[in-house]
């Protein structure tokens, strides 16, 4: 993806949380460099990425953040939430424990990330269809109760990440700007 060296209009946070393994640093590498890298944790010590795209005439500078394994320690600190403008939150549908806990992430976000924050929640993995263990409907559910966004996506084959990511960026922008 080529960046536009020649004029930003706005930069904008967004968060990657949920529990470990979902797929956040898949799904992140996924978005900005559309790569997908089997057995690799080399996002230790790197804080964000980015990715910019063009929404309704504004040139969006995507800066988007991965907790870098600290979820596994309960480590995620408000450092890590400051500014963030939106929020994807990661479920493994494969792995009903990983949805159980994203009341857990909502009221972390709300007790630490700005009140206005967007909020998509991204059932991770559907490429694995075959082993699913969350249904859509709970989550749309969920969602629907919560006031967030939802998709279901696979890092792996691609499916739905650009869309998911695009459409969080467009309710920022809707939402600040
Ligand atoms: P994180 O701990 O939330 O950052 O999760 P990772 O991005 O490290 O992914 C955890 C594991 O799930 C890795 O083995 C990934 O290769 C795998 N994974 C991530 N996303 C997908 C996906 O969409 N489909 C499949 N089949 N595997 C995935």
């Amino acid at each position: 993806h080529q960046e536009t060296a020649e004029r930003i209009d706005y930069v904008f946070k967004v968060v990657v949380i949920g529990d470990s393994g979902v797929g956040k640093t898949q799904i992140l590498s996924r978005f900005t460099k559309n790569e997908f890298c089997f057995d690799s944790k080399s996002t230790i010590g790197v804080e964000f990425q980015t990715r910019t795209v063009t929404i309704k005439g504004k040139v969006i500078k995507a800066q988007i953040w991965d907790t870098a394994g600290q979820e596994r320690y309960r480590a995620v600190t408000s450092a890590y939430y400051r500014g963030a403008l939106g929020a994807m939150l990661l479920y493994d549908i494969t792995k009903r424990p990983t949805f159980d806990h994203v009341a857990r992430w909502v009221e972390e976000l709300r007790a630490h990330a700005d009140n206005s924050i967007v909020i998509m929640l991204i059932g991770n993995k559907v490429d694995l269809v075959e082993l699913r263990a969350v249904p859509a409907e709970d989550a749309v559910e969920f969602a629907e109760d919560q006031g967030l966004f939802f998709s279901e996506t696979s890092a792996f084959s691609g499916d739905n990440v650009d869309s998911a990511f695009l459409r969080l960026l467009e309710e920022i922008y809707d939402t600040v700007c």
